[in-house]
């Protein structure tokens, strides 16, 4: 006898799968707190996001929100917060706001060793306690970056996957957000994208975190890091719907696509935006 899987009310609202994508396999119980834990005694934290969308050679509308979201909360509590993109993801940032932003230049073709010595020298730069991923392409097994699809989106990429490779050796310790398997963190969970994902095989990233939050979207997924920050520390650091919504306007006219339909809409993951403030009230609610 099994008992179920102790899942506590952000994490049920974080586990629902509108894509159905089969996410509920990669899932792992704990890790959305287990990540508030280490952002909440972070004094600086980078969060990196930014996804391309291949037929449109923009970056898409999931993440940046929530990058933003998880920025602004964490200044709040007196956490220095640093973002970064490549230059497909920056202008989205700058639109709505995020800064400082840094867009280091790692060429994903790079050899190996000289990839990682950048890396590195950009970190020790940097000195975060913590480094984030929302929503950004991690390497698959063979060192391509692949959509959901499964196309080759390495042209389109500046590998930030590698900071999170040479983060454990600096003692920093990082936290990926992802909802298909893509993703920078999804390395933790490799065998179950394998095994569970459309795709999963040619997708699924190698590149690992400590923490792993997935979510139906990963806009919710750091959304959810917000709330459970918010439940720490006794107040409410989640955005107002009405500046959601201002900011995916503001994504939009800044270029980006949904990165499920890639058509230049209010939307996310093909989600009207109704659906993801419903998600924003509820995790509210829940924290
Ligand atoms: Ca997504």
């Amino acid at each position: 006898m099994h008992a179920a899987p102790p899942f506590t009310p952000l994490e049920e609202i974080l586990r629902q799968d509108p894509g159905q994508r089969g996410i509920e396999a990669l899932f792992l119980p704990g890790e959305l707190a287990r990540a508030a834990e280490a952002l909440a005694r972070a004094k600086r934290a980078v969060i990196v996001t930014g996804f391309p969308v291949r037929s449109a050679g923009v970056a898409e509308t999931d993440g940046p929100p929530g990058s933003v979201a998880l920025g602004r909360a964490l200044n709040a509590l007196g956490c220095e917060a640093i973002h970064a993109s490549d230059p497909l993801g920056a202008p989205l940032l700058r639109a709505i706001g995020c800064a400082p932003l840094e867009t280091p230049a790692f060429d994903p073709r790079a050899p190996r060793d000289e990839l990682a010595a950048a890396a590195r020298e950009w970190l020790t730069r940097l000195a975060p306690d913590c480094l984030v991923s929302i929503e950004r392409p991690g390497r698959a097994a063979d060192g391509e970056y692949r959509n959901m699809r499964g196309q080759v989106i390495t042209h389109l990429v500046s590998a930030l996957d590698e900071p999170f490779l040479q983060a454990p050796g600096l003692g920093i310790t990082t936290v990926g957000v992802g909802d298909g398997g893509n993703e920078v963190g999804m390395g933790r969970v490799h065998a179950r994208v394998v095994a569970s994902i459309a795709n999963g095989a040619e997708i699924a990233s190698v590149v690992p975190v400590d923490h792993l939050v997935v979510a139906g979207v990963s806009t919710w997924g750091a959304w959810g890091l917000v709330a459970a920050l918010s439940r720490r520390a006794g107040r409410d650091l989640l955005p107002r719907g009405s500046q959601v919504r201002e900011g995916l306007l503001a994504l939009v006219a800044a270029g980006a696509r949904d990165g499920v339909s890639a058509r230049a809409e209010e939307t996310i993951d093909g989600l009207p935006l109704d659906h993801s403030l419903r998600v924003l009230e509820a995790l509210r609610q829940a924290s």
